[in-house]
């Protein structure tokens, strides 16, 4: 039997994952300016803690849901996405309580688990970065979490963007605008996809997000929630773009986002890139919004929310599309090499000695010839080669070669092991 990853899911490995830490560093980094910290919540919850915030209509719990019994028959679901354990966390632990400063920031990264089929850019398990800030209306907010993650993006070296904006309104633009929708779609109902069928009572504006071709035929001619915003609603809108103007980000307002999930409000937004790697025109890289109903829901206070969700997978496809460079995470300062088996204990004391003051440091670990071992610096890149043989043993010295300029010195093995660093100043930094 020979086993195989389960399908839908991959194996980062070396090479690969530096890749990753540098997505995930970089990420940390930024998060850190904007004041946001870091949330570990579960990679499993209670069913309905998806069910209910995602909505009872919405791909992720009809169809794209990993749920199963455990062995007390609890109805457990791997988590489709980051921000509903977050909700909860934040209602569970009462981070909204007065000893906590408003807004509550925070950011997430890890595994998210969806039932889809895998292509490129989709897998089964994916991962997702994320931000949540709990307890501010103000429309300043939704603009710093979209300067946020247009500011990530352009750390990644990603540059050809687009944010497509809309609003939802409140709770009043959204019923009228509901109505309104309905009573354009319910003439068509014959023509619609089951699954819009399905939806049009239950949840009209999920039709309007269907991959359906003809569906989409539909609702080109539906009516737009932008003429049935509340006084209020259009207030939000309107701040949002001339803040957002006002820090020279360029936006569209495309009323045709209306994001997966049901309980989105007012401001949501896709940040969209422009790649032949995920597939012609823009595609969607990073999407959030507001979400003032979403804490109710889960059974806490009146806190309203806003985020974003950047999923990892597409964003390192189009990095690498783009030609990005990444940093060499991998870098090895010093190699060190034994010549004849006396020099075991020695080298492997300076291995370790460089490795405590901070340098990366390797050996060989096979017992091979001084020729194998000198190959095996050059071909790790190390910056610097020392060398160990039976003179330098007696005489308490190592040779030192910078193995980018060729220049050679031999050095006390004392100072290396104390101070490399002021070994390299002294000898080879002139
Ligand atoms: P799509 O329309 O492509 O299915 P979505 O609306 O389901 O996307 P969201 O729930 O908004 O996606 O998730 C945010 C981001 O997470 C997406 O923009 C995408 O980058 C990423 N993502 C979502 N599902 C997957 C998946 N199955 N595999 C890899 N990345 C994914
Ligand atoms: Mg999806």
């Amino acid at each position: 039997m020979r086993y195989q990853k389960p399908k839908g899911t991959a194996d980062i490995l070396p090479g690969e994952s530096e890749k990753w830490q540098f997505v995930e560093e970089t990420a940390r980094m930024l998060f850190a300016d904007y004041r946001y910290r870091e949330i570990r919540t579960p990679m499993f919850e209670n069913y309905e803690v998806f069910s209910r915030t995602s909505g009872d209509t919405s791909d992720i719990v009809t169809k794209e849901m990993y749920d199963f019994d455990d062995k007390g028959d609890r109805h457990i679901a791997l988590r489709p996405e980051g921000t509903a354990g977050v909700v909860r966390a934040f209602i569970e632990n009462k981070l909204y309580g007065p000893e906590h400063q408003k807004p509550v920031k925070v950011f997430y990264m890890g595994p998210m688990f969806r039932y889809e089929r895998p292509q490129s850019g989709r897998q089964r398990q994916f991962n997702q970065i994320g931000v949540e800030a709990f307890g501010s209306d103000e429309p300043s907010l939704d603009v710093e979490v979209i300067a946020m993650a247009m500011d990530l993006l352009k750390h990644f070296g990603i540059s050809d963007l687009k944010v497509a904006l809309n609003t939802l309104g409140d709770t009043e633009s959204r019923d009228a605008y509901r109505k309104a929708l309905i009573d354009y779609l319910e003439p068509h109902f014959d023509e619609l996809s089951a699954d819009s069928k399905q939806r049009l009572h239950k949840n009209p504006l999920r039709v309007l997000d269907s991959k359906d071709a003809n569906d989409q035929k539909i609702v080109a001619d539906a009516p737009q929630i932008l003429e049935y915003l509340t006084d209020n609603a259009k207030k939000h809108f309107d701040q949002v773009k001339s803040l957002l103007d006002s820090l020279g980000i360029k936006y569209e307002v495309d009323p045709e986002i209306v994001r997966g999930l049901d309980y989105y409000n007012h401001t949501i937004f896709e940040i969209m890139a422009n790649s032949k790697s995920l597939g012609s025109g823009y595609t969607t890289i990073c999407a959030g919004g507001r979400y003032n109903g979403l804490v109710e829901e889960l059974g806490g206070p009146e806190v309203s929310g806003i985020g974003f969700g950047l999923g990892v997978e597409r964003l390192l496809l189009l990095m690498e599309s783009e030609g990005v460079q990444f940093p060499n995470l991998n870098q090895l300062d010093a190699y060190v090499v034994g010549i004849g088996s006396d020099t075991d204990a020695a080298s492997l004391q300076v291995v370790q000695a460089l490795r405590a003051n901070g340098f990366s440091a390797d050996r060989d670990y096979l017992a091979r010839k001084p020729k194998a071992q000198f190959k095996s610096a050059d071909k790790l890149g190390a910056d610097y080669t020392l060398t160990i043989g039976n003179q330098e043993l007696a005489d308490r010295t190592i040779h030192v070669k910078q193995m980018q300029t060729g220049t050679e010195e031999t050095v006390s093995i004392e100072d290396v092991k104390n101070d490399f660093g002021a070994v390299i100043d002294k000898h080879f930094n002139k």
